[in-house]
């Protein structure tokens, strides 16, 4: 019956909130119940007060039944707070006298009770309710105290008191009980649900991992036999059919090895084995890899190599090139017209240090920035229906993160929708030798031949294959075929201990896993072979297994070698090749060597790619030799002219400005750069640098601020600053920047750095006149009329946002740029004077003399600037004008 009740309340298909509040309903409507049925018998009690009682007992029963029977539990926690706060907790008050009796005992667990029932605002409330219920029936109490009942007798007020301590106590302890109890069944039962869910996510990964294991004997087979036809001279018709089946082929294979690589992952069993390896073919083979498809698609591919990477690193090879693989891949795939390039970079860390970046960059379709962020999940293909007949799982991305991430590496992306991707990888490798690979352009290596070339011919070398699987047998033997080494095959252990009894075979290539005696137990008893005569022959364990470690394990079972399944021919080839002794060997494939005159190829040294670049706008005047002194890279905006439209600075000068801009012909405009050329740019220069930081003609002069910006939101690594400055002042904001960036420091602290700095450039123009100021209407007719009558020169401020005219200079030219200069340079304590440049638009070598002059006369400058002003800002302020910038401290 107990248990009924129990089940009843707590029954486990109810929320634990649910279950609580049932619980508290049923416990008030039990003591509320008694406790008025005690008040009727402890105390003498006026018989009207009876039937009020009976009443509410019904109302208490009714929200028991409403709670109950149809799970209302908001109207049924209201009915009860409002029936045992607001009436009968009070009446017991006053009929169990007062402070005497218990109920301010019940009071308590009334307070108790609204914390548990109410959330939010309702518990809020219903507290204030409990607060205020209570403090009315204090106060009432306190100052009509006939209102209250007195007990009897004092036996009745303890009687009263004791009940209500032992009722309280007791249902406050067995709530507190039941809710342990129910929070430990409930967390029991989650530990069983997670318990339940690892074990069946590993058994879902582990059959994954078995299947695709028992895929890739069939593959292997298909590829290796498919080979064999590739390799016959087939007709052009099989030679198609045949190069169907590799693609597709392949294809699968990637597949199934994605698949196993992610459960693997998913049950943490990937590792990474750093060991050895020879960085400079790595690179060429990943590149050998793609050529095929490039070809086909009539894409350019190059690989750039640092040449001062070192020739042997230490690392997971075999990660790696999956990394880098997928990379290249889907750059191919992605990619249908242009190129790809991939650019490999290393930078010493230290001695035994180096850290490796991987550039793989295309022309591709690109990836929306709404992309980006989902780029890296598992099974995510975006711009599905425009890649519709492109293959792909979604998954390689996914596993490239994760395998940087168990290689500490790190990736990161830019891209532009429409016009191409940039993958960047960075990953440390260990440095085994001091050697350094060369620099060496896919092109000039001559990867361009098609024809399969063995890596080495050994007619007189002997090589036994062991293997249960004829097919697998069959591919092995035909794929070493080219080799010309004499091959047998044993098709059992049993079988191969007989053979190596006869003969001696330099090199056996052993199944690991065959039925009866494996490859192991096989390999063992050859070398303690009694009258064997392969005891000292080089054993090579084959297997399918790609299982972390497997090669370490044959290592140490005491094979010499380890060649995966789907055999890959240069892996079989390179591998035999170092157990065959030379004098067997008749001829080697003369590797490609990086070193000078040995090849007679041209080297070619590829552009570091900087930390951080700084970019301007062309407006920004600094002369060319500045620009590459400092390594700044300039945005070209357009001069449009009757006679077409020219590159500022690159294919018009502001020399020729006078033939366009005058009084009455006007017709040259420049032009902001679009989004798109803007785009360019920095996909351009991003192509050469980690990170751009481009500072943007100031946005009150157009739209290049905004423009850029917009541009820039396709990138991670491209931020835009506006140079709220022009000419001199926009020159002097540049070449801070780019000497912050050169001293290596971090982006951010250059944006806040010329933030800041580019409130405390001072720059004024002295403009002969006020012609083309008016012209561009950037003052009025009165001043320009004014100008024209007295001859009287403009003297103009940047201001923040603005330019604006703040003085008019009489006398000639030289006398108002005399005045000019003084004025700008009159607060001498607080100028700067590590700096002070000036751009001038047509001054001769004398008046750019004497404009020196005049400055050192009024303060010594440590480095004095005097430079052509650019087309842009001789638009704005016309021939023979003067800009005058530094520093204020
Ligand atoms: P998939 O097998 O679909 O290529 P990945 O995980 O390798 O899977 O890539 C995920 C998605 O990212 C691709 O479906 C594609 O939309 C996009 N993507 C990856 N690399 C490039 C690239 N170089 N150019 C354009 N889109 C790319």
């Amino acid at each position: 019956m107990l248990e009924k009740i129990k089940q009843l309340i707590l029954g486990n298909d109810y929320s634990i909130r649910e279950r609580m509040i049932r619980i508290i309903i049923a416990f008030s409507a039990v003591s509320a119940t008694l406790g008025i049925l005690e008040c009727m018998l402890v105390m003498k009690m006026s018989s009207f007060l009876i039937p009020v009682l009976g009443l509410l007992l019904v109302i208490m029963l009714f929200s028991f039944y409403v709670a109950f029977r149809y799970r209302k539990y908001k109207l049924a926690s209201v009915m009860i707070e409002l029936l045992v706060v607001g009436i009968i907790f009070p009446i017991m008050f006053f009929l169990s006298g007062g402070l005497e009796g218990g109920a301010t005992v019940w009071y308590a667990i009334g307070i108790v009770f609204t914390y548990i029932m109410f959330q939010g605002r309702a518990r809020i409330g219903f507290v204030a309710f409990c607060v205020v219920s209570y403090a009315a029936t204090y106060v009432l109490g306190y100052l009509f105290p006939d209102w209250v009942v007195v007990m009897p007798t004092p036996m009745s007020a303890y009687v009263d008191s004791f009940f209500a301590v032992i009722m309280v106590g007791s249902i406050g302890g067995i709530i507190i009980n039941l809710s342990l109890e129910m929070f430990e069944k409930e967390h029991a039962a989650n530990m069983d649900k997670t318990r339940q869910l690892e074990e069946s996510r590993d058994s879902k990964n582990s059959l994954l991992a078995n299947m695709s294991h028992e895929i890739r004997t069939p593959i292997n087979a298909i590829i290796g036999l498919n080979e064999m036809i590739l390799r016959s001279n087939p007709s052009d018709e099989i030679a198609e059919y045949a190069g169907d089946i590799r693609i597709a082929s392949k294809m699968l294979l990637t597949q199934v090895n994605d698949v196993l690589d992610l459960s693997r992952m998913e049950m943490d069993k990937m590792n990474i084995f750093p060991a050895k390896y020879d960085a400079d073919s790595l690179f060429h083979e990943m590149i050998e890899f793609v050529r095929g498809e490039c070809e086909k698609k009539n894409l350019e591919l190059r690989l750039e190599l640092d040449e001062k990477i070192p020739a042997v690193l230490v690392g997971d090879e075999k990660r790696l090139k999956q990394v880098i693989l997928n990379l290249l891949d889907n750059a191919v795939k992605y990619t249908n017209k242009g190129g790809v390039t991939m650019t490999i970079q290393g930078e010493n860390i230290s001695d035994t240090e180096v850290m490796l970046t991987i550039i793989v960059s295309d022309t591709g379709i690109g990836i929306r920035k709404e992309d980006m962020a989902h780029l890296f999940d598992t099974f995510s293909r975006m711009d599905e229906k425009k890649n519709k007949h492109i293959t792909g799982s979604g998954l390689g991305l996914s596993i490239v993160r994760q395998l940087l991430d168990l290689m500490g590496g790190e990736i990161s992306v830019d891209s532009i929708y429409t016009k191409g991707s940039v993958f960047t990888v960075k990953v440390k490798q260990g440095v085994s030798s001091k050697l350094t690979i060369g620099a060496i352009s896919i092109r000039e290596r001559g990867l361009s031949s098609n024809v399969y070339k063995p890596a080495f011919e050994a007619p007189e070398a002997r090589v036994l294959i062991v293997d249960d699987n004829r097919m697998n047998a069959l591919v092995a033997t035909r794929l070493l075929g080219a080799t010309k080494v004499q091959v047998e095959v044993a098709e059992t252990g049993e079988k191969c201990l007989e053979m190596t009894r006869k003969k001696y075979y330099h090199v056996i290539l052993m199944d690991y896993l065959m039925p009866g005696m494996d490859g192991t137990q096989t390999m063992q008893t050859i070398r303690r072979q009694e009258n064997g005569l392969c005891r000292e022959s080089a054993i090579i364990a084959l297997t399918g297994n790609t299982s972390e470690g497997i090669r370490e394990q044959c290592m140490a079972e005491g094979f010499d070698g380890y060649v995966e399944k789907p055999i890959q021919s240069r892996a079989l080839e390179m591998e035999i090749l170092q157990f065959l002794s030379s004098d067997i060997v008749e001829y080697v494939e003369h590797e490609i060597v990086s070193g000078e005159g040995e090849s007679g190829l041209q080297k070619i040294g590829i552009k570091k790619r900087k930390k951080i670049l700084i970019t301007a706008d062309c407006a920004c005047d600094i002369s060319r030799e500045q620009l590459e002194e400092l390594g700044i890279e300039l945005m070209y905006l357009y001069v449009r002219t009757p006679s077409g439209r020219f590159a500022d600075t690159r294919e018009i000068d502001m020399d020729s400005m006078s033939e366009w801009i005058s009084v009455d012909h006007s017709d040259a405009f420049v032009e902001s750069g679009t989004v798109e050329e803007y785009e360019e740019f920095f996909a351009e220069m991003l192509s050469g640098a980690e990170f751009v930081i481009h500072i943007s003609l100031s946005a009150f002069t157009g739209k290049n601020y905004e423009n850029a910006v917009a541009a820039a939101k396709g990138f991670n690594h491209v931020r835009v600053v506006d140079s709220a400055q022009v000419s001199c002042g926009f020159a002097l904001l540049v070449m801070q920047a780019a000497k912050m960036a050169n001293a290596n420091c971090e982006p951010e602290v250059i944006c806040d750095e010329l933030e800041r700095i580019k409130q405390t450039i001072q720059t004024r123009f002295i403009m002969p006149g006020a012609e083309i100021y008016y012209l561009r209407g950037q003052t009025r007719e009165l001043t320009f009329k004014a100008c024209k009558f007295f001859g009287l020169h403009l003297f103009v401020k940047v201001m923040p946002e603005k330019m604006k005219v703040v003085g008019l200079l009489a006398g000639d030219l030289q006398q108002a740029r005399k005045q000019g200069i003084a004025w700008h340079l009159r607060r001498k304590h607080k100028i700067n004077r590590d700096i002070v440049v000036v751009t001038h638009v047509g001054c001769t070598l004398e008046e750019q003399e004497w404009i020196k002059k005049e400055i050192s006369k009024r303060i010594h400058f440590k480095q004095i600037i005097v430079q052509k002003a650019s087309f842009t800002s001789a638009s704005f302020s016309g021939t023979k004008s003067l800009a005058i910038s530094h520093f204020e401290e």
